[in-house]
């Protein structure tokens, strides 16, 4: 299959904003691809050559790939430096430079799909003293027999920027356009749900149809999107919600863990589907020591203890987060897991069975010790047990509580959001709002002792319907001088020279970004507001929901991809609880 095809496609993606045309444009595509060449192609349409946990990337770095254009079209260190500083996007440098070149090499060759995978699966795996010389060639023997638009996606494939503003939720649409209906939508994201893996999904039902996807189950070494709860202003309405009867948990402040355990090896996945194992080596080889069964999947918060075992707040845990120095780390910082949830043992998928029916199960499978140890669960039957079970989880240094349900359909929701649990945290008391994760999607320059930086950030939170992201914020305090000097290192490899088409603001900033990093923000109270776009026209005509006197917590969350930022339907409840608060 030729290249240009596929980049072809990816160029008229990018030049439209409108979801539904983006579903069309990719579903008619994918009706001609045999299943092989259409996993692949569903891959590189995210910038990638694998599924998202898998631990290679391509991730090459822009100097490296301004270098490989500048050896193909043989320009000079200094223009391409000009070019950099005008463009910012390494993609959009080739596509000109490509243009300007007077003709091909006399041997150069029609790119194919095949030539493409192979160089980037050697770019992907090049180790050694030499290996960013050998990725710069790799890049640049493509770039020779490229044309300026197959340049242009080869770069942006490599550092894994895409900028064609379709994210999974888009190709799931356009798979069920292609391969079966709108009713077979929900099976099809259940499928990619319980297996992380847009590719592979997209392959099975190219092969088999819907049939073969409805039969697809949670596995080993496949991590599992995670469950997510809802939140309510209070215990009694909590108890209402629940109907008179719930678990709960006391909720800790730590990182989520989701542990694959298989004979001998162990991986440990964050909820943003990074493998951990080696931050947790600790945990992981302990919860083998403690499982079993041959296989199993299960979910945990780690939490950082001090030497008497007490619980740290969640700021000590990030030090296992460190890329280098994890042997002094795992010493300085001991951790427990605090497991809550079992999703598969050897091979029989818990997903679909109640909570109690898991919890069970979960006290089978494992044996506990000082590191491996389970939530503290109770059953709870009034408000005033709840109370008392929430007073007693403050007491303990726990965030607050996690209320589950108990009834029959209390089944495992992989990557939802839901009344099945219902969070409650100590903040709800005090403030009108929760904390919220929000993505950066543009920036004000600096004035007077902020001049030459940024001096302030448009927020975005998610809009899973459109799948757009809306403004709610201009935010500007909470930031220290350590953090405001080092933000143009955080956020300028994903500036974009033009509005994205995933953005949706009337506010215009300065500068924009490709919505990647979230920060956490609390906030006096939600209002309606003239200028941001997030809930637009639902609470009332012509207003969006916006945030009155935002602030930045210190908290940026790595953990949490950009389409796992606060949603706006969430912030469409929150304002509807903070109107039962002030009631
Ligand atoms: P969310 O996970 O809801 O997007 P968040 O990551 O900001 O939001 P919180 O709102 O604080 O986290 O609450 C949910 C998180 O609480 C879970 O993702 C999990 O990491 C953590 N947690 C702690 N204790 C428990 C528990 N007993 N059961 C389930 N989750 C728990």
């Amino acid at each position: 299959m030729l290249y240009s095809d596929i980049a072809d496609v990816f160029d008229r993606l990018e030049g439209t904003s409108s979801r539904l045309e983006m579903t069309s444009i990719f579903s008619d595509f994918f009706k001609g691809l045999d299943p092989g060449s259409l996993r692949k192609i569903v891959y590189l349409s995210q910038g990638r050559l694998h599924p998202d946990f898998y631990n290679a990337e391509l991730g090459m770095a822009d100097k490296l790939v301004l270098r490989a254009i500048s050896f193909t079209a043989g320009v000079s260190e200094s223009k391409m430096d000009e070019l950099w500083k005008k463009e910012g996007d390494p993609g959009k440098i080739a596509e000109t430079l490509m243009k300007n070149r007077k003709q091909a090499s006399l041997f150069s060759e029609p790119l194919t799909l095949e030539k493409v995978l192979k160089n980037l699966t050697m770019i992907e795996s090049a180790e050694g003293r030499d290996s960013q010389d050998k990725k710069m060639k790799l890049l640049s023997n493509l770039l020779m027999d490229s044309n300026p638009v197959e340049a242009r996606y080869l770069c942006r494939i490599v550092t894994g920027r895409m900028r064609i503003g379709a994210g999974s939720m888009t190709i799931l649409d356009a798979l069920a356009e292609a391969f079966g209906t709108k009713e077979d939508r929900p099976d099809i994201e259940r499928g990619f749900n319980i297996t992380c893996d847009l590719g592979f999904v997209a392959e099975t039902l190219a092969i088999g149809g819907v049939e073969a996807v409805k039969k697809m189950k949670v596995t080993v070494g496949n991590p599992i999107k995670v469950m997510l709860a809802e939140r309510l202003p209070s215990i009694s309405l909590i108890m209402d919600r629940m109907g008179g009867r719930c678990a709960m948990e006391f909720k800790y402040d730590g990182i989520r863990v989701q542990a694959h355990i298989d004979r001998d090896s162990v991986k440990l996945y964050s909820r943003r589907l990074e493998d951990m194992t080696s931050n947790f080596p600790d945990i992981a080889a302990e919860l083998r020591k403690q499982c079993r069964a041959e296989r199993a999947i299960i979910e945990g918060e780690c939490v950082a203890i001090d030497k008497d075992g007490n619980m740290l707040p969640f700021q000590n845990v990030t030090h296992r987060r460190k890329k280098h120095g994890m042997d002094q780390a795992v010493e300085d910082y001991p951790v427990k897991i605090f497991m809550f949830d079992i999703l598969s043992v050897d091979d029989e998928d818990m997903t679909l069975r109640p909570l109690g029916e898991r919890r069970s199960k979960l006290n089978e499978t494992f044996g506990l010790s000082d590191m491996i140890q389970l939530t503290t669960m109770e059953v709870v039957n009034s408000p005033e047990e709840g109370e008392d079970f929430f007073n007693r989880a403050l007491g303990k240094k726990c965030e607050g509580i996690m209320a589950k349900s108990l009834s029959q359909e209390s089944v495992y929701r992989a990557g939802s959001r839901g009344f099945l649990w219902i969070k409650y945290k100590k903040d709800y008391e005090e403030a009108l709002t929760d904390s919220f994760d929000l993505v950066v999607v543009g920036a004000f320059h600096g004035r007077g002792k902020r001049a030459g930086k940024y001096g302030a950030l448009l927020m975005a939170a998610f809009d899973d319907e459109s799948g757009k992201y809306c403004t709610v914020c201009k935010l500007g305090t909470g930031f220290d001088d350590a953090f405001l000097a080092g933000m143009p290192d955080m956020l300028d490899e994903y500036l974009s020279e033009t509005h994205p088409s995933t953005v949706d603001a009337e506010m215009i900033p300065d500068v924009w970004f490709l919505p990647t990093v979230i920060l956490e923000v609390v906030a006096a109270e939600i209002s309606l507001s003239p200028i941001h776009t997030a809930a637009k026209s639902i609470m009332k005509d012509n207003a969006g929901l916006g945030l009155r006197f935002p602030r930045f917590t210190g908290r940026v969350r790595e953990d949490k991809g950009p389409e796992e930022c606060t949603t706006v339907n969430e912030i469409i409840s929150m304002f509807e609880m903070q109107a039962q608060n002030k009631a």
